[in-house]
């Protein structure tokens, strides 16, 4: 149980049982497999916050463009460029960190591993209502 990296949610559900099982047995195994759905979920997180970091910076290239006038009569040409290569590094950044979160959301389960979580905690919840408040919802 190395080469795939310990992800269950694409196979089917009989040897999913067995896989479960085994996770339930070997402590090895399913600490291994937490690992790897905390790294998952790492990656998401970080890439979209690069997404975020360059939204960001575009936002405030985009903010600062007045004062490019002012710096473009004082200074020349260079600060021209310079903003232009910076907006150029913004967009790319952008576009490499959306492609790089796409990358990992589709080769990872961290979509399905999120989505577990969403689902279990609604579990916890509901089983924390008051009776009276559950035989009140329609089944
Ligand atoms: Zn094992």
């Amino acid at each position: 149980m190395a080469s795939w990296r310990y992800d269950i949610s694409g196979i089917s559900p009989e040897m999913r049982r067995d896989y479960e099982l085994h996770f339930v047995e070997c402590a090895h195994c399913s600490a291994r497999q937490k690992f790897h759905r905390s790294l998952d979920v790492t990656l998401a997180v970080l890439t979209s916050l690069s997404a975020l970091f360059f939204l960001f910076a575009l936002a405030v290239l985009k903010h600062i463009r007045p004062l490019e006038h002012v710096a473009f009569k004082i200074l020349g040409l260079d600060i021209f460029d310079m903003y232009h290569m910076m907006v150029s590094a913004g967009i790319a950044g952008l576009c490499f960190s959306l492609i790089a979160m796409a990358l990992v959301l589709m080769a990872t389960p961290a979509p399905s591993y999120l989505g577990g979580i969403a689902a279990e905690r609604a579990k916890l919840i509901e089983e924390h209502l008051p009776a009276a408040i559950r035989s009140l919802r329609p089944r």
